[in-house]
């Protein structure tokens, strides 16, 4: 058997396709929703999402504006610049690219953000509404996954979905976002004791573990639906997940590529989240 290869660019393109629809309809009010990436320091990973994001947010019709600051810059200056964008009308939401600079403390910096401006929901008072079941952003990778597995109509309420992770950017939230959805959740990690046993139960497998292609055939049942958040870049040069996709394709149902699958869906809520932040913020207009 092989694997249905989930195929991104129909998903991202169709998602992508309904927010550009609503951003000229929000246009037509006057309204235009603004991201704004701030990137500190030279992180050439970092570089690369953050210019995905502008040229995603343009392609939607959002406003974007990208700050580069230097590596040097210190947490005041990031603190007074945070300060000055929650205060900024144009601005919907704000992103700060993490990892951050050793001399800046990261926490510090996401509590700053406003909370309706969070569109990456990592701020606490975000997080913890997603835990008590409240209204608030949904963090991007997982909103992501939950909406591949929904187009596809692939049922998640009952079925035993297996997380590989438990970040507070990835893992946990997706643990969140499947038990929200109804599914029986189980989260490993470097911990977890017989790991093999317990992916081998799921219907549903999330992986998201920052290791190129740990996940190899004998940790999936026949026939489960196998999604990959992980991006490593190889000694080749070329981009790899976490599941080794040629040996698990043989086994899975379903299973994503990397990359063109998580990564732009990632990206794809981000533009979401700044729509509805945009929507919230001139809710007035909206309803008139
Ligand atoms: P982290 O390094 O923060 O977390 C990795 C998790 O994997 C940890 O919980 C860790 O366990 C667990 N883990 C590590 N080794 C093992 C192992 N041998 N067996 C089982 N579990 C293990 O990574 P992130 O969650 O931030 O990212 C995960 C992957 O997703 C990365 O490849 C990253 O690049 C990618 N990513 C992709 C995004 C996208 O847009 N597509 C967005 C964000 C991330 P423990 O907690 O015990 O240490």
């Amino acid at each position: 058997m092989t694997a249905h290869i989930i195929n991104g660019k129909e998903i991202v393109g169709h998602v992508r396709e309904q927010i550009k629809q609503e951003v000229q309809a929000l246009a037509a009010k006057g309204i235009q929703p603004g991201l704004v990436v701030i990137l500190v320091g030279d992180d050439a990973a970092s570089a690369v999402y953050v210019r995905n994001k502008a040229k995603s947010c343009e392609e939607a019709g959002i406003y974007s504006e990208v700050h580069r600051l230097p590596a040097e810059t210190s947490q005041a200056d990031l603190l007074a610049l945070i300060a000055q964008l929650n205060a900024d009308k144009k601005i919907n939401g704000i992103l700060v690219q993490l990892p951050l600079p050793k001399h800046i403390d990261e926490d510090r910096i996401i509590d700053s953000i406003a909370v309706d401006k969070d569109v990456d929901c990592f701020h606490p008072i975000n997080v913890g509404n997603l835990m008590i079941g409240k209204e608030s952003f949904l963090p991007c990778t997982p909103a992501g996954i939950i909406e591949i597995l929904k187009h596809l109509n692939l049922p998640i309420a009952g079925k035993h979905a297996v997380v590989i992770g438990r970040s507070n950017i990835v893992g946990k939230p997706m643990a969140m976002l499947l038990l929200r959805e109804n599914a029986t959740v189980t989260i490993c990690h470097s911990k977890t004791t017989n790991l093999e046993e317990i992916t081998k139960q799921a219907d549903i497998l999330i992986v998201a573990i920052g290791r190129a292609k740990m996940v190899k055939r004998g940790h999936v049942k026949p026939g489960a639906v196998v999604i990959d958040a992980g991006i490593n870049r190889l000694d080749t040069g070329k981009l790899a997940g976490d599941v080794d996709f040629d040996d698990v394709v043989e086994v899975a149902g379903y299973i994503t590529p990397v990359p063109g699958v998580v990564g732009p869906m990632t990206i794809t809520m981000l533009l979401r989240n700044t729509l509805e932040a945009a929507k919230k913020a001139n809710s007035a207009s909206v309803h008139a």
